[in-house]
Formats: C-alpha cells, sequence, structure tokens
C-alpha cells in the first residue's frame, strides 16, 4: 500500500484523479519509480527499446523460461490509482516476499510492467505488451494521433524505433513460461455478488472505428431547415443505433455485445453555425468474435445509409479491430485449486476490459486474477479497491507464480 500510494501520487489532480499519460513526464517518473523499488528489491533489470521494465528474480535454473508478472502503469486522463499499478505492485511485493523468505523457485520470475495499456492518449492500447507479442504492424499506428497532433510513429521514431524495428521487440516466446496478471475487475459483479477473487476464462476484445459525417458548416439564422446537410444530427442517429443493436445483442447467447460512442467532435463547434462536420470514436466488444463483428459491420452499414438518406457524406475510419482472447486453462485450474485450499470464495468469468493479457497470451500461457473494485468504478478518481482485497489478490498471485515456476504446466 506504501508503493501504490506512492505511484499514486505521481500525476494526481483534482478529487484525487490521476493523469499519467503514456510517454508524458508524469508517466516516465512512474516508471522510474518502479525501477528504483525493483532494484531495492535486488532485481535484475532489462528496460526494452520502447520501456517495458522486466526486473528479474533468479531461479535455481537460470536457463528455464521465466514466468512474468504483472500489468502496467500509465492511466487514462482523471483515473484512478489502482488500475494497473496493483498488478505490478502486487507482483513486485509477491516476488519481494518469495525473496526475502528463501522460497525455493526452479523457474526465473520477472516482474513486467507494460507500457502504455490504456489508449487514451494515441487510441492505441497495450501498446508494449502487443510489441513483446510481436503484434504490431506499421499499418496499426497510421491512425494513431493524440490529440494535440501528435503521432505515435514519431514518438516510437523519437525512441529509435523505426516501422521496419517493430517485429525486433518481439520476446522469443520460448523464454517465458506464462503470464501472470493481478488486476482491478473494474466492473460491479464481484462487489455484488461479495466474492473476493474473479478468476478470468476470456478477455472481450474492442472493435474500433471512427465514422466521420460531413455535411455543410452553414450560417444558423440564415439557412432553412430543408436545405441544410446538418452533420451532426447524422451522427446523432448513429449514436442512438449503437446503442440499439448493442442492447439486441446483449444478452449471453447472442455473444454479449456492448458498445460506446465515447468521444465525439464537431466542426465548426459554435452555437451558431450548422455542424458541418461530426467524427464519432466508436468501440464495440465482446467475448465473441461474430457477434462483435456482426454488431460493427451493423454499425458500419447503417452509418452509410444514414448518410445517404440524409445526403451527407459519411468515412469510416478503421483504429484497430482484435479478436476476443482465451486465458490459459491450466493456469485457471491451478488458481482454482489454490482458492479451493485456502477456501477463497471465487468466481469464473470473463474480462469485459482488455488488458496486457491478451496480448501476452499470444505467446505463452497467460492468467489473470481480479479483485473487487466499489461499485465497479474504474477509469475514475472514484476507483478504489479495499486493501484488504488487493492483499488477498497479491497472496493468491504468489502462490500462483511459485507454483507455475516450480511446476510444468
Ligand atoms: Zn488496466
Amino acid at each position: 500500500m506504501r508503493d501504490l500510494n506512492a505511484i499514486g501520487r505521481i500525476g494526481i489532480g483534482n478529487h484525487g484523479s490521476v493523469t499519467r499519460l503514456v510517454f508524458s513526464i508524469k508517466e516516465l517518473r512512474s516508471r522510474q519509480v518502479l525501477i528504483h523499488l525493483m532494484r531495492q528489491a535486488g532485481l535484475q533489470i532489462h528496460i526494452d527499446a520502447i520501456g517495458n521494465i522486466f526486473g528479474r528474480l533468479e531461479g535455481s535454473d537460470p536457463k528455464a523460461p521465466a514466468v512474468l508478472a504483472g500489468s502496467h502503469l500509465d492511466t487514462v486522463i482523471h483515473g484512478g490509482k489502482y488500475d494497473g499499478p496493483v498488478g505490478v505492485l502486487g507482483a513486485l511485493e509477491a516476488v519481494r516476499t518469495i525473496h526475502e523468505n528463501k522460497v525455493a523457485v526452479r523457474a526465473p520470475i520477472e516482474v513486467v510492467c507494460f507500457v502504455g495499456e490504456e489508449s487514451s492518449r494515441f487510441g492505441f492500447s497495450t501498446l508494449g505488451s502487443s510489441l513483446v507479442a510481436g503484434e504490431v504492424q506499421a499499418k496499426d499506428l497510421t491512425n494513431a494521433v493524440d490529440s494535440q497532433g501528435t503521432k505515435l510513429a514519431d514518438v516510437l521514431a523519437g525512441l529509435g524505433i523505426s516501422s521496419r524495428h517493430l517485429p525486433s521487440l518481439a520476446r522469443n516466446p520460448k523464454t517465458v513460461k506464462a503470464y501472470l496478471e493481478l488486476h482491478i475487475e473494474q466492473g460491479p459483479i464481484l462487489e455484488a455478488i461479495g466474492k473476493k477473487i474473479g478468476l478470468v476464462t476470456s478477455i472481450a476484445a474492442p472493435s474500433r472505428f471512427k465514422a466521420i459525417f460531413s455535411g455543410q458548416a452553414d450560417h444558423s439564422g440564415t439557412t432553412p431547415m430543408e436545405m441544410r446537410k446538418d452533420a451532426l444530427v447524422a451522427a446523432a442517429k448513429l449514436i442512438e443505433y449503437v446503442e440499439t443493436i448493442c442492447r439486441k445483442y446483449s444478452p449471453m447467447a447472442k455473444g454479449r455485445v456492448v458498445g460506446t460512442v465515447g468521444a465525439m467532435k464537431i466542426e465548426p463547434g459554435v452555437i451558431n453555425a450548422v455542424p458541418g462536420r461530426a467524427e464519432l470514436s466508436i468501440d464495440i466488444r465482446s467475448t465473441s468474435a461474430k457477434s462483435k463483428e456482426r454488431v460493427a459491420r451493423l454499425v458500419k452499414q447503417r452509418a452509410a445509409a444514414i448518410a445517404r438518406s440524409r445526403r451527407v457524406g459519411v468515412e469510416i475510419l478503421d483504429i484497430r479491430s482484435e479478436d476476443p482472447v482465451p486465458l490459459d486453462k491450466r493456469l485457471l485450474r491451478l488458481t482454482q485449486e489454490l482458492c479451493d485450499r485456502k477456501q477463497i470464495d471465487y468466481e469464473i468469468m470473463p474480462s469485459g476490459a482488455g488488458h496486457d493479457a491478451m496480448q501476452i497470451a499470444k505467446i505463452a500461457p497467460a492468467g489473470m486474477i481480479f479483485i473487487p473494485s466499489r461499485r465497479g468504478i474504474s477509469h475514475n478518481p472514484l476507483e478504489w479497491s479495499d486493501p484488504d482485497d488487493i492483499a488477498l489478490g497479491a497472496q493468491l498471485l504468489m502462490e500462483t507464480m511459485i507454483r507455475v515456476a516450480n511446476e510444468s504446466l
């Protein structure tokens, strides 16, 4: 909790909100503090080109593939202090405890902090872990630009990473035995059913795209209603459709799809002008790839139909589309067994939010442990998790790490 609070003070603003956007001064500072803590814990530190940090504790077999555990330290704008740091510092505390108690481990253990898990700055999520998994192609970076107009590709170039270097950031899968991530649930389910631990089966993945309506910016006083080409009214119809279609796909049997229009830009964006341009950022998620793709396709078709009927233009810009990711069944069974033995009441559940684990799952067995979030609130200064739950989660994480390090999966 001391470390968690120390990291939580970096980027703190009004009402306890925390803002550490990827590659900002605050985010870099949080990484420095982590490196310091890892050094104090006696870990061997390796930092890759993008800035992912690996703090390694050797086991008795230095040649064995490592057990990785961690999460991220970057945050959304005005977020909380638990999303990410709980997993990084939980893993660090687990390794410290293993070290202090001289618990024998065969495989090396690495505490990991991945860069840029949140998509808040560039609209690009799980950046560091995607690179480690070898999942980033140059074309994925094309539309990744922050609100200041800074291109992600340029930031990477500044770090010496040109598009042809992207594959070289991938980690050899043979060096990773497993990846474990402790995380706050960021949803209301565990609290509602009174359970302390969630064991994650699979991670829902987003399809993200922009719909940009272009009409005609006109004087709001002199342009008759029937002569307008209002881009925002067209956009408004699409926003409502996203909600309608996702409600239709909300039952588990239909794949449980959620969809959100979370950002919008209007031009000229003044009270006395008919909007000439409206840009919507749309996020569709599900643990069913089929349902998600179907809904995303329907939304795009509807955008075209609305544009036709209202005689405005529409352009669809794909940002990123990913498949839902199943997590490793053996790790799930192992965590289940540990919970049963310790008489911890757990829930087996999917994750609606994306996490670094969904990238690492592509190169190694990956597992996730959730702890409750008060009122399910996250990406908000009110985000809070009980210190006892954090401790319980870290304890379970540690015992899983030890078992995985010492046994064959
Ligand atoms: Zn997170």
